[in-house]
Formats: C-alpha cells, structure tokens, sequence
C-alpha cells in the first residue's frame, strides 16, 4: 500500500495527510475549495515544522513528508491511482454517499474506501457502492498528529481483509486502534457529544461559567480538557451536525442543546472562527 487520498482539507483532513504523510504514504489531499487546500498546506508546513523545532520530528523527516504531499482540487487525479481513501468532508450523508458514489467510480478495484464520519453508518455509505467489503471507518481524533486513537468502525458488509488492513494503515500511522461494530456515534462520539451538551445546558440555565465548568471536569473528573474548550477545538459547526445525526438516530437524550443552535447561527465556530465559548487571538 503506497499512495492514500484524503478528500477535505479542513481540520481533520490536512491532520490526517500530515500522519499519512509521515507514516511513509505517497498523499493526494484534495478539496473543493481551493482556499482550504491553500489553507491546509500552510498548517501542514507551520506544524511539522513546530514539531520539528520541539525535536519529535527530524528535519529531514518533515521536509521528506512535506514533499510526499500533493495538492489538488481534482477527485479524479487524487483516487485515479490510490489504495487507500479517507473521506474527511462536513458530517453530511448526502454529501458523504455522493463522495462514495465518485469513488467508487474512480478508484482502482482494490481500493480501500474509509470515511473519518464521526457518527454515521458506514453501511448505509457504503450500500451506495459496489464495493462495500472494501468500505470501513476510521474514526481519527482531534488534532489527528498528537491523538493516539483510531476507532474503526465495521460496516455490515465489510470484510475481515478490509479490517486487517485499516488495522495496519493505523498502525504505519503510529496510531493504537480499537474495533467497534456499527452504531450511531460509536463509542467516543456517543459520550463526548452527551458530555459536550451537558456542559452548554448548564452555561446555557447559568449554573456555572464556561470556565469554572471546565475547570470542574479537568480538576474534579481529570479530564485532560474542559468540554466546552474541546466542543470550540472540534468546531461548533462540526458538533452540531453530530448532535443532529445523533439526536435522529438515537433520540431525545441527544437533542442539541439551543445554545449551541444559536452559536452556530451566530458563526461562532470555536477556535476556526475565532469565538466560540470563549474568544481566540489569531
Ligand atoms: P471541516 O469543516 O474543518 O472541513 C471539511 C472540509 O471538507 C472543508 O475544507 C470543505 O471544503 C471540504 N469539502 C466539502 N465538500 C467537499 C467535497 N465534495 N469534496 C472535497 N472536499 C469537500 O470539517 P472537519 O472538522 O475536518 O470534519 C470532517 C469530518 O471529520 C466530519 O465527518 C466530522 O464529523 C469528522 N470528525 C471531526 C472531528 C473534529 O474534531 N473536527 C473529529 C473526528 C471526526
């Protein structure tokens, strides 16, 4: 396995070229927009270059992996020759089946299909191609190079061999994976999400500020991270269209909470927009 394809450059796709790209994988990166490709490949050369200067990465690897990464707005020269793609676009089924459907076209027989979904099915993405054996998630974490988990999720038709080899993409990724069998939201998402809208209902009904209840998890739970602070770094947007699936496949237990609607109408997105629960410099 050599080339691997990532289709969305934003947050969690230029995360996922920048371990592939490590990992020794030829990268295609490919986005529609033209100003997020930009965008992802000034990220990928401020961080490895960060990582470099912390000394987790040599320079020679981060130039090396830098020159690994090609980037293009065309699906067809991104998949055309690859053996690995992982769908990294908005949390959209319509969108995500349309991605499939293209793929499914484009890439070689023994290609490998796998969607970063961070809830929904993979079996009802990959019924829509002729390949679902060869469909699978893989479910990558926030920020992609400094996250140890893929959670990798098993559609109803996908194959023992399909499994094996997402097992072994994430392991030449440096990532330890856990197997999950499909269901809405999986095993992260599912808590994370109640966790994430517990804590905006109860800044929302005014029990506590954004900081004093993240401090509340991280000195009285040992959470690594406040909820709300990891609701901002995930991107409010991104949230919310889990808590919709979420809500739909699962029920009232996962009703977004109103505050975080009315961020989002706002455009306040977290740390991508600059203002979420709280405010960001740059
Ligand atoms: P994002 O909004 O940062 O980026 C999405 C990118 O997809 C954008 O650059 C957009 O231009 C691109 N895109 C849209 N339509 C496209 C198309 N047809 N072809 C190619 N590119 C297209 O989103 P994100 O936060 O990176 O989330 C992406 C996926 O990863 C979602 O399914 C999300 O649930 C999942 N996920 C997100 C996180 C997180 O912390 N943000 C963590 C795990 C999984």
């Amino acid at each position: 396995m050599e080339k691997l394809t990532v289709v969305g450059s934003g947050t969690m796709g230029r995360g996922i070229a920048y371990v592939a790209a490590i990992g020794g994988f030829q990268v295609s990166l490919n986005d529609v927009n033209q100003e997020n490709l930009d965008r992802a490949k000034l990220y990928l050369e401020t961080e490895m270059t960060k990582s470099a200067d912390k000394g987790f990465l040599t320079r020679e690897q981060a130039s090396v992996a830098l020159k690994r990464i090609e980037y293009t707005t065309s699906l067809e020269k991104a998949a055309g020759d690859t053996d690995v793609v992982i769908e990294a676009v908005f949390e959209l089924m319509e969108l995500k089946v349309d991605i499939f459907k293209k793929l499914d076209k484009i890439c070689p027989e023994h290609t490998i299909l796998a969607t970063n979904t961070s809830t929904m099915s993979p079996t009802e993405i990959a019924a829509q191609t002729s390949r679902p054996e060869k469909c699978i998630a893989m479910h990558f974490f926030n920020p992609v190079h400094k996250m140890k988990l893929i959670e990798i999720v098993r559609g109803l038709e996908t194959s023992d061999e399909t499994m094996t080899k997402a097992k072994e993409i994430g392991k030449k990724l440096g990532k330890e994976t856990v197997e999950v069998n499909e269901f809405p939201g999986f095993v992260t998402s599912r808590m994370n999400c109640l966790i994430g809208n517990e804590a905006m209902n109860l800044l929302m009904e005014g029990v506590a500020s954004a900081e004093d209840i993240d401090k509340s998890m991280k000195l009285g739970l040992n959470h690594p991270m406040g909820p709300l602070a990891l609701a901002d770094l995930v991107g409010l947007d991104t949230r919310l269209r889990n808590m919709e699936y979420l809500y739909k496949t699962l029920g009232e237990k996962y009703r977004p909470c109103p505050l975080l609607i009315k961020y989002v109408k706002a455009g306040r997105l977290g740390r991508k927009s600059g203002q979420g629960f709280y405010t960001y410099e740059s």
